[in-house]
């Protein structure tokens, strides 16, 4: 990425509202452009000192829109020996209209919360993992080898395991971080596509979370108190593939 098309999304980079690709882009490219990433600490700066200085919410056009008008409205119907009631009323009308609104978005908020946020973040992962030079801390196809890697690095033992006669072999592992926690990271190779294998211990018993993006595909389940997410842009059909004999 240049830093034209850079600049152009630094704020919506800001705001998160890029895919998981565009993001990894992005990041990489302030990783290695002081000038992006000057104008990107200048906008960071700038967002906090609004958020710390101006609390303040702007209303969408709808909204005004729809408050001006009750607002006109009430006017209009406004009864001579009392228009300051009708006015007092559409005020509370317009808040009320506006706390709804506002309740409404954050219901829709903590709806896509949860899983479908780890799927994000596994694609994003994924997505890194490829275009930088870190893939595998320890490159080996031997689960011996892998698995023991991970002792004193991570307060669990993921379950390592090659699938060469099927297919699907061992490349190696790493540690990742999803969320706020270190997590195993597996990863396999199918013909020449790349597919990592997140794994953490997890009480969850959600599953069958899937997300489709950009030609990734991400499939979840749940195993023995394990959460387990393999990303690839392996077709689904090969992904569960794997996913099935991981399970
Ligand atoms: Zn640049």
């Amino acid at each position: 990425m240049t830093c034209v098309p850079a600049k152009s999304l630094l704020e919506s980079f800001l705001d998160d509202e890029l895919d998981a690709a565009q993001t990894a882009h992005v990041e990489e490219h302030l990783a290695s452009c002081a000038s992006c990433a000057g104008v990107h600490a200048q906008l960071q700066e700038l967002r906090a000192g609004i958020r710390s200085y101006a609390p303040y919410y702007r209303a969408s056009a709808g909204l005004r829109e729809r408050t001006q008008a009750s607002v006109r409205q009430a006017d209009r119907h406004a009864d001579r020996r009392a228009p300051a009631f009708w006015r007092w009323m559409a005020i509370a009308a317009a808040i009320l209209l506006a706390v709804s609104a506002a309740w409404n978005i954050a219901l829709l908020r903590s709806r896509t919360s949860g899983a479908d946020l780890i799927a994000q973040d596994v694609l994003s992962s994924h997505v890194r993992s490829l275009m930088g030079a870190h893939l595998l801390d320890v490159p080996s196809s031997d689960q011996h080898t892998v698995k023991p890697w991970f002792n004193g690095k991570l307060d669990f033992s993921p379950d390592v395991r090659d699938f060469a006669d099927q297919g699907f072999p061992l490349i190696g592992g790493r540690i990742d971080y999803l969320g706020s926690r270190p997590v195993a990271a597996l990863v396999y190779r199918h013909r020449k596509h790349i597919i990592n294998m997140f794994t953490w211990p997890s009480d969850a018993t959600d599953g069958g979370t899937k997300l489709d993006r950009g030609g990734y595909h991400v499939v979840h389940w749940n195993t023995s108190g394990m959460s387990c997410w393999a990303v690839s842009d392996l077709n689904v059909g090969e992904l569960r593939q794997f996913a099935d004999l991981y399970r």
